[in-house]
């Protein structure tokens, strides 16, 4: 079926957007994207989660082609520094721990056999961790057991151009200029066209507010409002400045807790990405600024650019013949790096329930609930970072460490400290590893595990949990560090 499709918005969102319409939509769609070089883009954006791999997939790029133009590293983990108290350190690895014996997760054994292997943490049982801490890495060896996934660094603004060339020479019209009005229908309210001030006016069919923060179609026009989370996550602010690239270059994203929030640190191939993550109640713009540079020992690239932001969601991202992707729809900080993912899924589904003709109802409502999911998971795993902290050094660790949380999260929690079980029913984009590697690495720890653990010979188990971690490391040892295989463009196909 022959549609028009507007896109508003040339940021990561709407760059995404006209790249995967143009690979799998229809090819009598018509496409067009209207950006606005004098409003510009949100400029940050760098860390990633396994999913992106997919999408360039789908799209049919080539990771080498992709790794040359985005100046992208390979990324295998977060380190999470001073999370749990002022000293504690770990890591989220985008893989498992161990893998199961005789049907029981790995970590119970782990938890049972703890005290006799001080020396082993839990990292010692993930081959990706093993590399991140020595700044290598390879691709998943073929055995299910020593599985992991791997993700990018990448400059976002150089990604939002080399879809924006992948998407023009696909058959989408650009569009430059800013959107001064938006036209709806009389009867029901669906959105006609979008007028440009220089007089310009596109009309559509369907329209994708990929319009940032401003959520000039959904929020702004059809008036679809914010939900704030802001009472959970309490950040609404960023300094981002860049710095020269590692010499070592880490396959891994920093995260370092402050007094009044976080740092980022992301490694590029020609720089490196630094931001400072806060609350406004507690730490002024100067301040955090200063705090920032002061991390990167003065060694900053350009200007600081601050951002503004809160924590939430608009009470659904499609209404009538509007759908929003990006921040237009909602806004979770980047401490799990899941804005990129957030915004592939939305695409995905809006293609799948393409061309929204007819009655929609059961559709819409069906992708809303999707959506609606996908972030309130994201948000429960989020605040779990923030609530388990055991920081008494600030107001601001201590009030996160005493708010109350959603139920869904509560009940979680509660689970694990009662007997060591990961709920994993509603677990959603973070599965069992994920919420093992916060929990234990913010010093949450279970009052008992389970009982087929402790029956198992403590003598037993301790080499054999030995000569787990020895095969890791030794695996570890043998692969390339990150750095060699970044000068050789990445992986070779
Ligand atoms: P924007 O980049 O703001 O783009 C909006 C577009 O709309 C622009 O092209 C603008 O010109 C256009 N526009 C707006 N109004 C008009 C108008 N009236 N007329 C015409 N055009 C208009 N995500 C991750 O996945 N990983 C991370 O590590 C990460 N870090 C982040 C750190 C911070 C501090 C923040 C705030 C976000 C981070 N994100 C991260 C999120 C990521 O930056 C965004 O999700 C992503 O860039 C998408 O932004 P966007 O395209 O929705 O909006």
């Amino acid at each position: 079926m022959s549609q028009r499709v507007v896109i508003v918005g040339g940021g990561t969102a709407g760059w995404m957007s006209a790249a995967a319409f143009a690979r799998l939509l229809p090819s009598s769609c018509s496409i067009t994207l209207v950006e606005s070089e004098q409003i510009g883009t949100v400029g940050v954006g760098e860390a990633t989660i396994p999913h992106i791999r997919y999408f360039n997939q789908l799209l049919g790029i080539e990771e080498r082609e992709f790794l040359a133009a985005t100046q992208a590293t390979y990324k295998l983990a977060i380190e999470f520094v001073g999370w749990g108290d002022r000293s504690s350190r770990y890591l989220h690895p985008f893989s498992a721990f161990g893998s199961d014996i005789e049907g029981v997760d790995f970590h119970h054994y782990w938890l049972a056999a703890k005290e006799r292997l001080p020396h082993l943490n839990l990292d010692a049982f993930s081959l990706a961790s093993q590399l991140a801490t020595s700044d290598r890495f390879a691709p998943p060896p073929p055995y299910a057991d020593l599985g992991y996934g791997y993700a990018y660094h990448l400059d976002a603004s150089r990604y939002a151009l080399f879809l924006r060339r992948y998407a023009e020479q696909r058959g989408v019209a650009r569009c430059e200029g800013k959107v001064e009005r938006v036209e709806q229908a009389h009867d029901d309210g669906r959105i006609t066209a979008v007028t440009l001030e220089s007089g310009a006016r596109l009309e559509g069919d369907l329209f994708i507010d990929c319009s940032g923060f401003r959520s000039l179609l959904l929020g702004k026009t059809l008036g679809v409002t914010f939900e704030s989370w802001r009472h959970w996550l309490p950040c609404d602010r960023a300094v981002a400045m860049a710095s020269d690239p590692l010499d070592h270059l880490p396959s891994y994203t920093r995260s370092t807790a402050t007094l009044s929030g976080w740092q980022w640190r992301i490694p590029l191939q020609h720089r490196t990405g630094n931001g400072q993550v806060y609350a406004s109640d507690c730490v002024s713009d100067d301040e955090a600024s200063y705090q920032l540079a002061q991390a990167l020992n003065s060694q900053s690239l350009g200007e600081p650019n601050f951002i503004r932001f809160e924590a939430g969601r608009r009470a659904h991202s499609w209404e009538k013949n509007c759908v929003a992707v990006g921040l237009s729809s909602g806004f979770l900080e980047p401490l799990e790096s899941t804005s990129i993912y957030l915004i592939q899924m939305a695409i995905i589904k809006c293609i799948e329930f393409f061309p929204f003709a007819g009655d929609f109802t059961m559709s819409r409502k069906a992708f809303n609930r999707w959506m609606e999911l996908e972030y309130d998971r994201v948000r429960d795993f989020l605040i779990l970072h923030y609530h388990l902290n055991r920081r008494k050094d600030s107001e601001f660790w201590r009030s996160c460490a005493a708010m109350s949380i959603p139920d869904s999260l509560r009940e979680k929690i509660a689970l694990f400290r009662e007997s060591a079980i990961i709920q994993h029913y509603d677990h959603g984009l973070f599965a069992q590893p994920s919420w093992l590697a916060v929990y234990l690495g913010q010093g949450l720890r279970p009052d008992s595990v389970d009982s087929r653990a402790l029956a198992y010979s403590p003598s037993v188990m301790v080499s054999s949990l030995e000569s787990m971690a020895a095969r890791l490391r030794h695996l570890a040892k043998a692969a390339p560090l990150h750095r060699e295989v970044m000068g050789r463009g990445g992986l070779a196909r």
